[in-house]
């Protein structure tokens, strides 16, 4: 399905990308990720990828062994991190001639209109240009109120900002069950979903692992962001190596598919707030 698709957003969950045990980048999983990129790129499609991983990967240098609770903290941490994997994923993208650019943002820059516009602008400029935006949420300027807070949505955004057609979400997990996997080895697998309805948020156990704050209910919401911009989208593993080429050969994932009818773009970003400042009486 993926043959299909002119403008792809990939997002890369912290436990993906950042080495659980080792706080480190995996290089090789990420040189085996750009691989597939490039492959994507020789075919004229415009990317775009959303990386978590600054907090996993600044963390050690806060604390040792702690858990970081404090705000400032897991700010100087995101500030540690962000430079590290922003220079990892420059340079594993280098080794296939591709040039990046980095993108932080705030909620805000999703939530006001000239800012959504402006960071529309900017990244089909970096496309035009064949430079692929590495993008995260600005962890060490947003306060705990004002932030999204996990990349599953942001990324949903980014594919709605920026028009993509197809939204990747590399995960810990290779997609949705009805039950939680962890706990219910037999637990159904969801290959395709046409309609998030109540039945498919009762399947979003809250389940978040070591590293990432989101989970399959920010998923789903961003499912439903995805969906509502006539944009595909697909959750599969980040554990494997050559995820991509993984999901083109038909591995194990659930694809979301939109309707037809995409909302037109205003519409769409009303729908896609995250902190609506009105009521409907
Ligand atoms: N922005 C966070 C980071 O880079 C990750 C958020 C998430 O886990 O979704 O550490």
């Amino acid at each position: 399905m993926i043959n299909e698709f002119k403008k792809i957003v990939i997002k890369i969950g912290s436990s993906s990308i950042i080495d659980e045990k080792t706080g480190k980048v995996k290089i090789k999983w990420l040189n085996s990720l750009c691989k597939d990129i490039a492959m994507l790129a020789n075919e004229n499609k415009k990317i775009a990828i959303v990386s978590s991983g600054a907090i996993a990967l600044g963390k050690k240098t806060i604390s040792k062994n702690k858990i970081i609770s404090r705000l400032e903290d897991k700010q100087a941490a995101a500030a540690i991190g962000q430079i590290e994997l922003a220079n990892c994923w420059q340079q594993a993208l280098k080794k296939n001639k591709i040039s990046s650019a980095q993108l932080l943002l705030t909620l805000e820059d999703s939530e006001v209109r000239r800012r959504y516009l402006n960071v529309r602008k900017t990244i089909s400029s970096l496309h035009r240009n064949k430079v692929i935006p590495i993008i995260n949420e600005n962890d060490t300027v947003a306060t705990e109120e004002i932030r999204y807070g996990d990349n599953d949505r942001l990324a949903a955004r980014i594919a709605q900002i920026s028009s993509a057609d197809c939204l990747i979400l590399l995960s810990n997990i290779d997609g949705l069950y009805k039950n939680d996997p962890s706990k219910n080895r037999n637990a159904k697998f969801i290959p395709k979903v046409e309609k998030i309805n109540k039945k498919i948020e009762a399947m979003a156990s809250n389940t978040v692992s070591a590293y990432g704050s989101g989970g399959m209910v920010t998923k789903i919401s961003a499912a439903k962001t995805a969906m509502s911009s006539g944009c595909h989208m697909v959750i599969s593993s980040g554990k494997i190596k050559n995820p991509i080429k993984a999901i083109i050969n038909g591995s194990k994932c659930t694809w979301f598919i939109p309707s037809r009818n995409p909302l037109t773009a205003r519409k769409q970003w009303i729908v896609g707030s995250m902190q609506p400042p009105g009521n409907i009486i």
